[in-house]
């Protein structure tokens, strides 16, 4: 092997490894909360369902602190938040069930979609669409989940709670699935 093939490699094994590192690790930031959820031992999770958020009372309405302080007065919450920066917000644990889904089914006919789903919210508006950076992570997240459980359905909240609820609001949903079914191949 000569020298300059001994770099080339060096240098492709270092662009590979830092191709693999994007996709591949999510950087979570912990926002833990002590209400809106419930303990549920060995749960099963089978669907992703996707929403859209924003503090409605006042203040900067893309805020997590502001968002989540919303959340604590309705008694609910969501497994992860996702910022307008693509920052990924944790706030239950996946083992946990989230209110999120509230009265809802899914298309086998299930009712207590909580305790089966992990539950995502876009920091959206009503007229405004998911930021790139924001559509990047939620495909990230989800494309992780789907790589640690064996998961069935990924809906929107719309879709299994289509008479309440309108969420996510301006958000591709078909481009979206066709990106992450394009990422299992
Ligand atoms: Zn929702």
């Amino acid at each position: 092997m000569t020298m300059k093939s001994i770099s080339n490699l060096i240098i492709f094994l270092i662009v590979l490894n830092f191709s693999a590192s994007a996709s591949d690790s999510l950087n979570i930031i912990n926002k833990k909360v002590s209400f809106g959820f419930a303990t549920n031992p060995g749960r099963s999770v089978n669907t992703v369902i996707v929403h859209s958020t924003f503090n409605n009372s006042g203040g900067d309405k893309y805020d997590i602190d502001l968002v989540i302080k919303q959340f604590s007065t309705y008694g609910v919450s969501a497994h992860y938040v996702i910022g307008r920066d693509g920052k990924i917000y944790q706030l239950v644990d996946e083992k946990d069930n989230s209110y999120h889904a509230g009265k809802s089914s899914l298309p086998d006919g299930t009712t207590n979609v909580n305790s089966c789903s992990i539950g995502i919210e876009l920091m959206t508006s009503y007229t405004e669409s998911p930021t790139e950076e924001q559509s990047k992570a939620l495909l990230n997240l989800v494309n992780n989940i789907k790589t640690r459980y064996s998961i069935k359905y990924v809906l929107r909240h719309s879709d299994i709670a289509p008479v309440r609820k309108t969420d996510p609001w301006n958000f591709d949903w078909e481009a979206f699935k066709k990106q992450l079914d394009n990422l299992k191949k």
